[in-house]
């Protein structure tokens, strides 16, 4: 049996295990079993989107519909999936100081770790599909932030809305994740927000008090715009903040995983990092539907799925 087919054979083990607890213990029971659910695949949503979208970047690769095969040929991961496990692995090296609570995330060694996991991953993966600048970035010896407001940051950032206990530690470590590179205002903007709205739906809280924060503390015009607005006259484009409220409202008007993933394809403009954001945040307030899981982990690389687990176990375990 190969790794991940071990690893999904457990995730569904864990599912149907906590499925029967749900039944057998009542409502405490469901919530938490939702809960666990949520931690069990959590990232998964990321790469999924990722995934989803691939096939449809570009302007000449939109379509503008939410009618389209979840999965083809053409459904892998990218640059997206790859950044996103590097953070994972950053945020890991970053409780592994010798803060006298172990459990206390050291915020200077996190962000070393963030320029070396990414230059790591970046690397092992060199074609995934980077930007220009963060190409130089992966293989400078000596790098330093580009002042970038890219989509970037808040495509990579969702690991930091899984590890930590606080509100207020996931938006401190989503920015030492984005200014590495994106030092600009909106690059870590857009990575807080992201990662805000992660930890909030793993909180609990609803869709509406999740964006009422986010357009509150962010100031993107989230309750201004809808997807059918957005959709005619969207393009490719790869700013943060015009990657990231077009995220939001696929996430606000989608009332499932899938339907998120499909209404932010349906947006057009940077399909790939656009679906993996909004089914970054659809993941904490649904969690992913097993098919969804399998086509994923079943085109994922091994060395990626096997951090994806390791990060897994860590928040399981935190
Ligand atoms: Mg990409």
């Amino acid at each position: 049996m190969t790794e991940h087919e071990k690893k999904m054979k457990e995730v569904f083990r864990k599912a149907a295990s906590n499925m029967c607890r749900g039944e057998l213990e009542g409502e405490t029971a469901q919530k938490e079993q939702k809960a666990s659910l949520k931690r069990d695949t959590c990232l998964l949503g990321a790469i999924a989107g990722d995934t989803i979208g691939a096939p449809y970047e570009f302007d000449c690769n939109n379509i503008k519909t939410t009618e389209f095969p979840l999965f083809n040929r053409a459904s892998e991961w990218t640059d997206d999936s790859v950044m996103t496990v590097a953070v994972a692995e950053a945020v890991m090296a970053g409780f592994a100081g010798d803060h006298p609570d172990a459990c206390k995330p050291d915020p200077a060694l996190t962000e070393k770790a963030m320029v070396s996991s990414m230059q790591k991953w970046g690397q092992a993966f060199p074609y995934a599909g980077y930007g220009s600048n963060f190409r130089y970035w992966l293989v400078d010896k000596n790098p330093k932030p580009y002042n970038s407001w890219g989509n970037g940051s808040a495509m990579r950032v969702s690991a930091v809305g899984w590890a930590y206990d606080t509100l207020e530690e996931v938006e401190k470590f989503a920015e030492i994740s984005a200014r590495v590179t994106h030092n600009h205002p909106e690059g870590i903007n857009g990575a807080k927000a992201v990662a805000a709205a992660i930890f909030l739906g793993r909180a609990g809280k609803s869709k509406a008090e999740i964006l009422d924060y986010v357009e509150k503390t962010y100031g993107y015009p989230i309750s201004q715009m809808t997807c059918d607005e957005i959709r005619p006259a969207y393009h490719m484009d790869e700013s943060c903040q015009n990657t990231v409220p077009q995220a939001f409202c696929a996430f606000r008007e989608g009332n499932s995983f899938e339907e998120v993933a499909r209404l932010a394809v349906s947006l057009g403009g940077d399909s790939d990092t656009l679906c993996c954001i909004a089914c970054a945040m659809a993941e904490a307030v649904y969690g992913i539907p097993a098919e969804i899981q399998q086509e994923t982990v079943n085109r994922l690389d091994e060395r990626m799925l096997k951090a994806l687990v390791r990060f897994q176990d860590f928040v399981a375990c935190k």
